[in-house]
């Protein structure tokens, strides 16, 4: 829970704050960026919301911040924020909300699928969302992308009996217990509409997920900058190899692999106007990592 006492001093004054705890995991800058700013390795309150919708953006971003460090100096009810998650993206594709910070706040997604749901990257397991996703139908799928953002894997495995999946290359203690293992560098499709891609870069067992040949689960693999308005990777994260990652992304061009979504764990998302378009700026990507080699 935040605390008024360890208020940063840069927030605006008024109601919302974020204190000292704060990791500077982009999540509440994602959620409400007309509130919320990126100050020296911290986010602060830049401008306080000043309608009932910025107040409830504001609030879902205080429901999702993975160290509680945004709080409220007078008595707020965020029961309608709690609700709002999973809030939809796009069609049967949600975000999940409650961050994890053992995941430094990646986001993770809630696929509603007919042939069974699907859970992107483990979110915290706070009691709010599991009912929330069992109220939807369970979790008959956990697609883990990596090694970083298996968070509460074990508490959705238990609550919807769920199969996890990750790639072996990224099994670790904490993950020996998941139910499939996927192996070597080639595509594998999990069902008609659901393919995982090796992308070894980031971890040596990153993987991303393709859903419907729409929506892209990228990990920690490919995201949307903001501030650049394309597609990146990230050179100072990346803590396996760049030179694979280069190679994961190339990959990502084959013509086999069609998406107008990224949908990441960190940084923002994107959805270009077509496959095609995507493409291009996948290309665009793949150039600007040659060069920062
Ligand atoms: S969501 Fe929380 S931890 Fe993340 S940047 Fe915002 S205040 Fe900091």
């Amino acid at each position: 829970m935040a605390s008024l006492a360890a208020r940063l001093p840069d927030n605006a004054p008024g109601n919302f704050y974020v204190d000292r705890t704060c990791i500077d995991c982009d999540t509440c800058r994602r959620i409400a960026p007309e509130v919320f700013e990126q100050g020296d390795g911290h986010s602060y309150v830049r401008t306080q919301p000043d309608s009932p919708e910025g107040s409830r953006r504001a609030l879902m971003a205080l429901v999702a911040c993975p160290t509680a460090s945004i709080g409220t100096a007078q008595r707020t009810n965020a029961s309608e924020a709690v609700a709002a998650f999973p809030e939809t993206i796009d069609e049967d594709v949600s975000f999940c909300g409650f961050t994890s910070e053992s995941s430094f706040g990646a986001w993770s997604y809630f696929v509603e699928r007919p042939g069974g749901h699907v859970l992107v990257d483990s979110p915290r397991a706070a009691g709010p969302l599991l009912s929330a996703l069992e109220e939807r139908g369970g979790v008959r799928t956990l697609f883990l992308t990596h090694r970083d953002d298996v968070a509460d894997h074990a508490a959705f495995h238990w609550r919807f009996g769920c199969e996890r999946v990750l790639h072996e290359r990224d099994i670790a203690a904490g993950t020996r217990e998941v139910e499939r293992r996927l192996a070597g560098d080639d595509p594998v499709a999990l069902a008609d509409d659901l393919l995982a891609i090796p992308t070894p870069g980031h971890t040596r067992g990153h993987a991303v997920l393709l859903y419907r040949e729409k929506y892209l689960f990228t990990g920690d693999h490919l995201a949307w900058s903001r501030r650049r308005n394309r597609l990146v990777a990230f050179r100072d994260a990346c803590w396996y190899s760049w030179d694979e990652q280069i190679r994961s992304m190339e990959r990502l061009l084959d013509s086999r692999y069609r998406f107008e979504w990224v949908l990441p764990g960190h940084g923002g998302r994107h959805r270009a106007a077509s496959p095609e378009a995507m493409r291009d700026e996948l290309a665009r990507c793949v150039d600007e990592m040659r060069r920062v080699r």
